[in-house]
């Protein structure tokens, strides 16, 4: 792509890969979509979340909904909005991704306790898993197909088998960031939206077709269940995000304060609460993402903090620069689970480059030149001043290491907390 356009607002560009588009003032469809925040009626909205859920209530002693939860991002707002905000009584489910922090693993046993639910855990095995992984990380350069695909399909395997119709989720990406619909249009989980975006096109079955030394053993687990079976037990997956004022920061700081939900620090991205239950998410899988993209995690949260009017613009490209080129921090625990070599790994890094962002000049290193090289006429000296103000700092001051002391190693079962 030669022509980088930017929305005027945010700094997302046309290049983003859920589709971004762009109306006649420069703004983004996520930046408008996001001003839906300060013009709909929120209390209207919330009366139709109550009485939507008013109808899967059970007195029969069986669940009302299903929460699927990874103890990271919304997991304790979405518990704290359906327990305790909508008394309902919710069967939360996770995937195990394998990649387990400490501090992930502390909150995910102090969500269970706080919000005095129940939890299934899926443990899909590890065989297959890191068959997966080697897979589509040398094919799509990703490391978390398997952990999405586990994490969607889960929740409606459960629906199924203990016949709860109604799973609730927190924020609908495809609203939040980039305004593919209107919270209006109150869209709810598919089938179609969850092949084409969150796993890029690439059904379980497809990987089958696709690579070889997979076999049917390996994905069966990650297979969406059939259309007859979801409609027999009426399934819905709603987006709390479409009902309720969506602003993450004021969120987990509520999530602190009430529920003692612990922050982290990450090396390649400012914000301490979203993906500190992963070693990988905001590590290797966000530097593949600068690979093959041009941008990385840091450009997600300084959008959605010019959104909500925490920072500037300005201040925003200066927290991108800080960022994105950070290096990977957890490279050898990830080496070391997948059975793989520095120098494979490079191998495939580089493989994965997208040349419209990285140059190799008579090859003698990488040089990025991604989004953040293309915003125009920049200067570095007034850039580097841009840094945001302290009161926007204390937002971000983590609490704990992602390994609360101990050794950096994948937390594999997950016992032993508190
Ligand atoms: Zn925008």
């Amino acid at each position: 792509m030669s022509n980088f356009k930017f929305c005027k607002r945010c700094l997302y560009s046309n290049n983003h890969p859920l589709n971004l588009t762009f109306d006649d003032q420069g703004l983004c469809s996520g930046c408008r979509v996001h001003d839906e925040k300060n013009t709909l009626d929120w209390s209207l909205r919330w009366n139709k979340l109550e009485s939507l859920v008013s109808e899967y209530r059970t007195n029969d002693g069986n669940y009302d909904c299903i929460v699927p939860v990874t103890a990271g991002q919304d997991s304790y707002y979405i518990m704290h909005i359906v327990k305790n905000k909508l008394g309902m009584k919710p069967l939360m489910v996770t995937y195990n991704k394998y990649f387990n922090t400490p501090v992930g693993i502390h909150n995910l046993a102090n969500l269970r306790m706080k919000f005095n639910s129940d939890l299934l855990i899926k443990n899909v095995n590890p065989i297959s898993v890191k068959k997966i992984i080697k897979k589509t990380l040398l094919d799509f350069g990703n490391i978390y197909w398997a952990n999405i695909a586990g994490q969607s399909v889960f929740p409606v395997e459960i629906a199924i088998k203990y016949k709860i119709p109604l799973i609730i989720w927190g924020a609908h990406q495809g609203v939040e960031q980039v305004g593919m619909f209107s919270h209006e249009n109150e869209v709810e989980m598919t089938r179609r939206y969850r092949k084409t975006h969150d796993l890029f096109g690439y059904e379980a079955d497809d990987l089958l077709t696709t690579f070889d030394g997979l076999d049917e053993s390996d994905i069966w687990q990650y297979r969406y269940p059939d259309n007859q079976d979801i409609r027999k037990v009426g399934i819905r997956g709603i987006y709390l995000s479409n009902y309720v004022c969506w602003d993450p920061l004021s969120q987990h700081m509520k999530m602190v304060r009430e529920y003692k939900y612990k922050t982290a620090n990450l090396n390649r991205t400012f914000d301490i609460y979203d993906y500190i239950d992963c070693y990988n998410y905001a590590d290797i899988h966000d530097f593949l993402k600068l690979c093959k993209h041009g941008y990385s995690k840091v450009t997600d949260h300084v959008c959605r903090e010019i959104r909500h009017n925490r920072i500037t613009r300005e201040n925003g490209k200066f927290l991108i620069k800080k960022y994105e080129l950070n290096p990977i921090s957890y490279q050898k625990q990830f080496l070391d689970y997948i059975g793989m070599t520095e120098r494979g790994l490079n191998f495939i890094l580089d493989y994965h480059r997208n040349t419209d962002y990285w140059t190799n000049p008579e090859h003698n290193g990488w040089e990025f030149s991604g989004l953040s090289s293309k915003w125009g006429t920049n200067d570095t000296k007034q850039l580097a001043s841009s840094a945001p103000d302290q009161k926007f700092g204390k937002n971000f001051q983590a609490s704990h290491a992602v390994n609360l002391g101990q050794n950096d190693s994948y937390i594999i079962i997950g016992k032993g907390f508190p």
